[in-house]
């Protein structure tokens, strides 16, 4: 069931959407949206995907 007015519990708009890092499309709630996380200098690092099909671009 799926109510159009509530939230989806994150706020997110357009000013705020992480970008995807291979298309560099904003990412609105994406059910294909893909978070890769790593530890680079002892800091998470963080990157968006709008699908698996950039992050496999990506990668490549
Ligand atoms: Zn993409």
């Amino acid at each position: 069931m799926v109510d159009p007015t509530s939230s989806l519990g994150e706020d997110v708009d357009e000013s705020n959407a992480p970008t995807c890092a291979n298309c560099d499309e904003p990412i609105l709630n994406s059910p294909t949206h893909r978070v890769v996380t790593w530890v680079e200098d002892e800091k998470a690092r963080r990157r968006h995907f709008c699908s698996d099909e950039c992050r496999e671009e990506y990668d490549g």
